[in-house]
């Protein structure tokens, strides 16, 4: 399947510079940066850099490196903030809606880190 990816979408506006952001880590391929309207105290979004709609697209489509760099940063951000639980955080939860049965609103991918209180069952 041919996957269509916007570039007029806001994320892809903040990854060209257009918009500002509050960044929290940027790597080769990665941008993660605070949620504009946070859902939880620590609420960061984690997107790649290259032009990816989904988790499917980048996960079918990306190269190992984006892959790994991506995970990693997910992994880095969660030691940064504290939250990873055993090691002295209170835990965290990673989100990704993708399409319209998840109500995705911005077409490129990005997963949700939230954490700092009980999220309860589902965010959205
Ligand atoms: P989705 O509903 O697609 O999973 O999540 C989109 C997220 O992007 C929402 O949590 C929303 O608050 C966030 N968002 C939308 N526009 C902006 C923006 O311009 N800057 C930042 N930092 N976050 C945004």
């Amino acid at each position: 399947m041919a996957y269509s990816y916007d570039d007029q979408n806001i994320f892809a506006k903040i990854l060209r510079g257009e918009i500002p952001n509050s960044t929290v880590l940027e790597t080769e391929h990665t941008l993660a940066f605070r949620d504009i309207a946070p859902q939880a105290p620590e609420h960061v979004l984690v997107i790649p850099k290259g032009a990816y709609v989904n988790y499917d697209h980048f996960a079918n489509e990306a190269s190992d490196a984006e892959i790994i760099d991506y995970t990693r940063a997910i992994g880095k951000i969660c030691k940064m903030l504290g939250v990873e639980p055993g090691e002295g955080g209170n835990g965290y939860r990673l989100l990704a809606n993708a399409g319209n049965d998840a109500i995705q609103d911005v077409f490129h991918l990005h997963v949700h880190i939230c954490a700092g209180r009980n999220l309860g069952p589902m965010l959205k």
